[in-house]
This record gives C-alpha cells, structure tokens and sequence, in this order.
C-alpha cells in the first residue's frame, strides 16, 4: 500500500529546521583562534544538541528505531560534565527545556545499530569538516520502510535556496517526487536532474576529503570521459542537493581503502532525493545500494549518482580505472 507520510514529513521537517538553527548558532560562535587550534569541540556539541533534538521530535510521535551516529557514553563519563553542560545551553537556547539526562537519554534513542522494516537514520551533522571551516554540512534524516528509503529529508544550512535565501531542505518521499524549501519556510520547488547526454560537457562534484573519495581516481575518470569543467568539491549530503537540483551532473565517492563501508545515514536522505528528482544511483560496480544491513552499506562499495544518461559511461570509466 502506498503511503503518503505526511506526518513522517511535517514531524522530520520540524526536526531538522531545530537542529540546523542550533547547528547555525554554533558555528556562528566558531573564532578564528579555534580553527587555528583545531578545537573540535564546536562540532562534537552541536553534533550532540542536533542528535538530540531530532530525536526529541520522532519520538513525540513514532517509536520506530532511530539509527543515528552518535551515542551518549562520551557525555556521560566523568569527564564529560563540561561538555554535556555546553550541549544543555544549545539546547535549552533552542527553546526545549531540557536536563542534561534528558538530552542524553534522546541522545540514546538514536543508538539503534540493525536492520528492523521501519527504522529512522539520522546524521545529526553530516561533513563536520565542512561546519568546522564555516562551509558545507547537513543534517539528514530518513526513514527506511522495507528496506527501501521511503523519505528523506537533508538539510544544508549554508547552501542557497533555489530562491537565493541561504539555507535550503532537500525533501523527497518515494513516488511523490523531490523537491527543496528554504530552511526559514516558504514555497517548495520541484527538483531535476539535468539531461546532459555528451559527458564531455558535465561537470562532477566529490567530497572536498580526499581521504573521503579519491580524487585520483576522479581525476582519471574526468580525463576518460573528456569532462574539461573543475570538480565542484563540497562537503556532506550538500552533493546530493547539487545533483538532484540539476547544478551538476554527476556525484562521485570512490573509495579510498579496500576495507571502508559507506555509513547509512551519510547518504540514505540524498540517494531518495537525487532518485525521485530523476537520478541513477549505484555503487561503483553499478550494484543498487541496499540498506537492509544495518548502519554500513556493507553490499557496497562507494557511490555513483548521474543523472541517468550518463550512468552506464561513468561505470565504464569507473571500471577502466580499476579501484581496488
Ligand atoms: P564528506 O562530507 O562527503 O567528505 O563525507 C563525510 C562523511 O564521510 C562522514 O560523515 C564520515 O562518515 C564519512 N567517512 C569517514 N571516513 C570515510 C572514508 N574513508 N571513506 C568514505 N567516507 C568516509
Ligand atoms: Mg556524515
């Protein structure tokens, strides 16, 4: 039976737009002098307060398992006092009252690990690089019914609107379609893939880690394909939005070691997006991604989004460059 979720969507929507404005608020708060120190401490709070959130507002109206990336146990240990106390003051910031063993026992509803038919998964601040330099990061939730991604939900705080306001939504339900809305609310716009056909006129983005996706690899791949246009290099589920919205054609994650598995929650909300507004989505050998195994794609190995046209001639290269 086809479902049209839309309290799964107004209930993940409110979820995210609280957790990106605690999210914007500390990474207004990140100074030049704890950039320099690499204090990773503004992340690691916000990372916190977002998981928290989020998990606050799905449990207010399902029980479904939440699989998320964070778990309380560093907050909780003795050392952890400060820390959980900086995460209270985001939180309570926000306009949820919350103790510190509240937010710690929401925290815990997003520690689910394994597969179940109906199940959540949530990265509360996915490309924290990104949030740390006051670039690209997200934070992207999706519900997973039968094993496929039914809605996803990815919002990208410091990336425009199709409308130009900073801060937009990636949304898409399975067969209902894609589309974006601002962060701030407002109207939603469709979302399309692009209909390049010639490879040697798109343009691909990647992650700007390259310990995340080899850029050798892409390198290599662009010559094949004769793609001339630079890589658009952004962190977090950011790519997929790229993608889905029609400003680039193609998303490349090659892996960068044989043993790595792609994390659930660092795509399902994007792959649905990029799907419903027209993409193919794949591994590298051109297998579909299959999130029936828990948090690890484990099936898998990395990912290949085009638009479609261009999929069979980018797996082709793919394959000629050989990753291991
Ligand atoms: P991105 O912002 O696209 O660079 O991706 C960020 C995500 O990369 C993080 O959420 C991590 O889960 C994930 N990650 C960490 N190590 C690796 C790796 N070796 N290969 C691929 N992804 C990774
Ligand atoms: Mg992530």
């Amino acid at each position: 039976m086809s479902h049209n979720y839309q309290q799964e969507l107004e209930v993940g929507l409110a979820a995210v737009r609280t957790a990106s404005k605690i999210c914007q608020s500390v990474q207004s708060g990140i100074t030049p002098a704890a950039l320099e120190k690499k204090d990773r401490s503004p992340v690691t709070i916000a990372d916190f307060a977002s998981q928290a959130v989020v998990c606050r507002e799905i449990r207010t109206a399902f029980s479904d398992p939440i699989i998320g990336e964070e778990g309380s146990a560093e907050l909780r240990a003795d050392d952890g006092a400060e820390f959980l106390q900086r995460v209270v003051a985001e939180v309570t910031g926000s306009g949820i009252d919350a103790s510190g063993e509240q937010i710690c026992d929401w925290i815990d509803e997003g520690s689910a690990k394994d597969y179940s038919d109906r199940f959540w998964t949530l990265d509360p601040i996915d490309g924290t690089k990104g949030f740390l330099r006051g670039e690209q990061y997200a934070v992207a939730l999706a519900l997973v019914v039968n094993g496929k991604v039914d809605v996803g939900l990815v919002a990208c705080p410091n990336l425009a609107d199709v409308g130009g306001e900073q801060g937009t939504i990636c949304v898409a339900v399975r067969g209902q379609g894609a589309w974006t809305v601002p962060l701030s609310g407002g109207d939603s716009t469709p979302a399309k893939v692009t209909t390049t056909t010639d490879s040697s006129t798109a343009r691909f983005c990647e992650s700007v880690e390259s310990g995340h996706s080899s850029h050798g690899h892409s390198a290599q791949i662009a010559e094949i394909l004769g793609m001339t246009a630079d890589s658009v290099r952004l962190d977090s589920q950011a790519k997929y939005a790229v993608v889905g919205r029609g400003e680039a054609d193609i998303y490349l994650r090659l892996p960068t070691r044989p043993g790595y598995r792609e994390k659930i929650w660092d795509h399902a909300g994007g792959v649905l997006f990029c799907e419903e507004a027209g993409a193919t989505v794949t591994d590298i050998a051109g297998k579909p991604l299959e999130f029936t195994h828990g948090f690890e794609l484990v099936a898998n190995r990395g990912v290949v989004v085009t638009n479609g046209p261009l999929h069979e001639a980018v797996l082709a290269a793919v394959k000629q460059v050989g990753i291991e």
